[in-house]
């Protein structure tokens, strides 16, 4: 679990105003819900042979009353229980977002933390490919702005029935070869074989890659709705992949998967995941509704963005003031007052000491001008401004000039 320190504040704060306006542009609103849940609705919405639920999962017992509680691994679960919980439904489909940190105990390494930032979208209550499409075309212009060029993966994963009938496959083509089994896939065999499929073992791949194919037992249906998706994805100019071994690592999803993923991060190269989750919506007790939505870890994503031509803004102050004297001080208050008023960042010196010392502590502030006010300054109600970050020369300055100043 890391500290965020000033240093990085700034990339994160620049990070999620871009989030925030991209996803107004795109009608998503804002979700909040409580870091802690019932240990219980991850498990059922996550899936008991998962990751997450297995070994992942910070679970504590409230001692005042006994029950079960979790520390959130992810948002979808949360979003969906308080849309069931609140009736968010009951005149539509909703388009919603969260960000905030999730928690998962795993091996801490680069782009893997125990606790992680994420943004997510939920689109609920719609059935179509058009709204997967949509999802998918939103990050893709999101990437745009952040200035980096992830690539995207698609695959479907059918519907119950094509599931189904995979699944007997699987699980007879492993039993076939049971010698060549990890530890993890023995266990997953008969509990959560297509899990067998996402093994980051690199001794499961030849196996792995000659597996019974979901592809061929797709139905109809879930097959034009992929098709569907690829056309509007074309259509938009959206390149993408269909990976046939992307099952995703939670279990609530079908039809449409996908992650948008990067090479230039080493291993943890997922830097967006999603899909279709229409089962997840009455598997936690609501009224039957069809979903879909995606994650982003946005420690991942601010590594990418530093790798690429975008700058994050990080933010100096306007104006550093340093005053020396009684009536100098007085005057410094009213003229960081009117700064601020005019909308200039403005940080006013305290704590005494030499104009020498002061102009140090101006300059390691970063911002861009001192404004130096003796008793001189005071008594005509002038300020002289001095760039700390080029060779022009001081000035002195009527306040109001200096303030226009500083804006222009
Ligand atoms: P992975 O295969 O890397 O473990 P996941 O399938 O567990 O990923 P999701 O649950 O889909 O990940 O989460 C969505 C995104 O959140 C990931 O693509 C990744 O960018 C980010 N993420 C997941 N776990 C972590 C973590 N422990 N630390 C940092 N980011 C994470
Ligand atoms: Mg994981």
């Amino acid at each position: 679990m890391n500290d965020c320190l000033p240093e990085t504040t700034a990339a994160w704060q620049a990070f999620e105003a871009i989030v925030r306006d991209w996803l107004r542009r795109y009608g998503y609103r804002e979700m909040r819900t409580p870091i802690l849940e019932h240990t219980g609705l991850f498990k059922r919405a996550i899936g008991e042979v998962t990751d997450i639920v297995e070994k992942e999962m910070y679970t504590f017992v409230d001692e005042l009353n006994g029950e079960s509680l979790a520390l959130r691994p992810e948002g979808t679960a949360s979003s969906v229980r308080a849309v069931i919980q609140h009736n968010l439904l009951y005149d539509g489909g909703k388009r919603l977002w969260y960000a905030g940190p999730m928690f998962r105990h795993e091996r801490p390494q680069k782009g893997r933390y125990r606790q992680f930032h994420q943004v997510g979208v939920e689109a609920l209550g719609f059935a179509g490919p058009d709204t997967d499409a949509e999802l998918i075309i939103m990050c893709a212009d999101l990437w745009r702005e952040l200035g980096i060029s992830p690539s995207l993966q698609i695959n479907t994963l059918g519907d119950h029935e094509s599931r189904q009938r995979h699944r007997a496959k699987l699980i007879a083509y492993f039993e076939a070869h049971q010698d060549a089994l990890d530890d993890d896939a023995k266990r997953r065999l008969h509990s959560n074989p297509l899990r067998i499929l996402d093994s980051k073992n690199p001794a499961m791949q030849a196996l792995n890659d000659a597996a019974p194919k979901l592809m061929d037992e797709l139905d109809e249906a879930a097959l034009a709705h992929f098709s569907a998706l690829q056309a509007i994805l074309h259509d938009n100019g959206i390149a993408y992949e269909i990976n046939p071994r992307l099952v995703r690592g939670l279990d609530y999803y079908n039809r449409t998967v996908f992650e948008w993923v990067t090479d230039q991060l080493g291993a943890q190269g997922t830097v967006c995941a999603g899909g279709r989750y229409d089962g997840l919506i009455e598997q936690l007790g609501g009224k039957s509704a069809p979903a879909a939505g995606f994650a982003m870890g946005i420690e991942r994503l601010l590594s990418l963005i530093e790798t690429g031509s975008v700058k994050l803004a990080v933010s100096v102050p306007d104006a550093y003031i340093v005053h020396a004297g009684e009536a100098a001080q007085a005057y410094a208050w009213k003229v960081a007052s009117a700064l601020r008023a005019a909308g200039l960042d403005t940080v006013l010196h305290c704590g005494g000491g030499s104009f020498k010392s002061q102009m140090k502590k101006a300059d390691a502030s970063r911002a861009r001008y001192a404004l130096i006010i003796g008793d001189d300054e005071a008594a005509a109600q002038q300020v002289t401004l001095k760039p700390l970050r080029d060779t022009v020369e001081q000035t002195r300055l009527e306040l109001n000039l200096a303030i226009e100043y500083l804006q222009r």
